[in-house]
């Protein structure tokens, strides 16, 4: 039987009141009256327009995250408020997950029942996990020497103070995700945010921000600014009223956003792109290494930023392991992600779709085979999942962030060899070791070039983890404790009593 592909009749509600911006508490059009179309990437239809925000609303944004942060409530609020205003949030988000799960497929084109189980799971845990840390964010007292002032009396101490107005910008992979992974420990420490989600994915961001009005949120503490980056993200990166900037997308524009924030010596988090290995020892079960490397670059139809996108396996295990991810690959179901049976959804655009397509064109130029996939599915922005082989370890499949549903495999004789060649790229967010043997696997950790190593899993992320990039894949770490370093200034205290 066609299961049933309409959405709740409360997402059709959202989508018809053509949702607008936040901003200090209002629902508000851009001052132009510009909007910007929104686009379901399984059918190409418009689901709705949203403002599409200059320079002057972004303004307007900050200057009410501004007001909140130094003059408002929210200021004054206290830890255990900030603790339970997020646990409110996250009773909401719980409540509503069907209809946020929805508005990812429909906006992204994600899968809604894989959106419920992972995206909108993993916000409501990882913001009740920094609700946590909003009573437990301390400083220090520290006994300090001055020997010039030989009769003093001093008491010392480190406090350790919200940053202030956050300005946050993501991209359209993991819309709502990546949102509350700015928002948790920015609302956990105290700040205010101005976030400006991608032109492609704002509608989840919106539906966040009226559930932060619910749960009892002062005006102005999030601002929602929807527009392009070109115009409203750069505006948003050299605004002199942001005290931090974070930002989740590409190295190419992770690296103007950092140019920004120097000229101002504004905080930065980036959290950029990847190209992350998997690896298969020779004491790997070849069945469950093959499962593992397929999910970890076919989830989210590759739009993973650690998604493993390189395959290197022991030569003995090389085609067996090959042949079974490319059986996993052709028996994936690919469609409408409202379809519950659904495994893949298409690609976020038709410009993404083709940027893939050009990767594995130029591939099959350079000499390497595609040992399934390769192609177009139906309709809508779809790429079958895909394996290459015969690929060249100093070119572009290999070296380049591709962000689509295609693995790259390649065999490895020794493990100094897979170790060179994981290392052997310009970023670093993760990396995974297929093996029963875990004292080589403990041998190789220190010598993975990354900000993430799983062994026997992959793109295994958690609250308490924190997580982030070496090199090309950003500086900062978002996620434990990290993360509240991060939306925090030290301020040291001396007092002669
Ligand atoms: P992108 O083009 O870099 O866009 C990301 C965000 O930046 C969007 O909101 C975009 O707005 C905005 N933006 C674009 N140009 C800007 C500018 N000049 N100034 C300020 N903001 C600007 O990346 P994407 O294509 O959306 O996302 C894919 C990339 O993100 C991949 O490289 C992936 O690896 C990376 N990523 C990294 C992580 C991580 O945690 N490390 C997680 C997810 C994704 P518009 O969309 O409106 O242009
Ligand atoms: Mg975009």
């Amino acid at each position: 039987m066609q299961p049933s592909l309409t959405s709740l009749p409360q997402t059709q509600a959202f989508l018809a009141r053509q949702p607008k911006m936040l901003i200090d508490g209002a629902w508000q059009d851009a001052i132009s009256g510009a909007t910007m179309p929104v686009r379901n990437p399984a059918t190409a239809e418009v689901l709705c327009r949203v403002p599409s925000a200059q320079e002057i609303d972004v303004d307007r944004a900050v200057a009410a995250a501004r007001k909140a942060f130094d003059d408002s409530a929210w200021s004054r609020t206290r830890p255990r408020d900030r603790q339970n205003l997020l646990w409110r949030l996250s009773d909401l988000i719980e409540r509503d997950a069907q209809l946020l799960a929805e508005l990812e497929c429909v906006n992204n084109g994600k899968s809604a029942t894989i959106a419920r189980v992972m995206d909108v799971q993993l916000c409501i845990d990882f913001l009740r996990y920094m609700a946590g840390w909003a009573t437990k964010i301390e400083g220090s007292s520290v006994d300090v020497s001055m020997p010039q002032m030989p009769n003093a009396h001093f008491h010392s101490f480190i406090r350790r103070e919200a940053v202030g107005v956050v300005g946050a910008i993501v991209a359209w992979n993991f819309p709502l995700l990546l949102a509350c992974w700015k928002l948790g420990p920015a609302l956990a420490t105290g700040c205010t945010v101005v976030l400006k989600p991608a032109d492609e994915t704002p509608l989840s961001a919106l539906k966040l921000a009226e559930l932060m009005a619910e749960a009892g949120y002062p005006d102005g503490v999030l601002n929602v600014v929807t527009g392009s980056g070109a115009i409203a993200g750069a505006a948003l990166s050299r605004h002199p009223g942001v005290d931090k900037l974070t930002f989740t997308g590409s190295t190419e524009v992770g690296k103007l956003i950092g140019k920004a924030a120097m000229d101002s010596m504004t905080r930065v988090t980036l959290e950029l792109g990847g190209k992350s290995p998997t690896i298969v020892l020779e004491d790997a079960d070849p069945r469950i290494a093959a499962a593992g490397a397929a999910a970890a670059i076919f989830f989210n139809q590759g739009q993973v930023c650690c998604a493993g996108s390189r395959l290197y396996v022991h030569r003995k295990h090389f085609d067996n392991v090959v042949g079974e991810i490319a059986s996993i690959a052709d028996g994936m179901k690919l469609g409408n992600g409202l379809d519950p049976n659904v495994e893949m959804g298409p690609l976020i655009s038709e410009k993404q779709q083709q940027r893939v397509f050009g990767y594995i064109e130029q591939g099959r130029q350079l000499g390497a085979h595609v040992a399934c996939g390769g192609a177009q599915f139906g309709p809508g922005y779809f790429v079958k999942p895909t394996v290459m082989v015969d690929v060249d370890q100093k070119g572009p499949l290999v070296q380049e962030e591709i962000f689509g549903p295609v693995l790259v495999a390649m065999p490895f004789d020794d493990i100094d060899d897979a170790i060179r060649m994981a290392n052997d790229s310009r970023y670093g967010l993760g990396a995974s070791i297929w093996t029963n043997n875990l004292s080589a696997a403990h041998r190789m950790v220190p010598k993975i070039k990354s900000g993430s190593v799983w062994v026997n899993c992959h793109s295994a992320l958690d609250p308490a983890m924190p997580f982030g990039g070496f090199k090309l894949s950003g500086i900062g770490r978002e996620m434990g404790a990290a993360a509240i370093d991060n939306y925090t200034e030290l301020k040291s205290v001396i007092m002669n009593v």
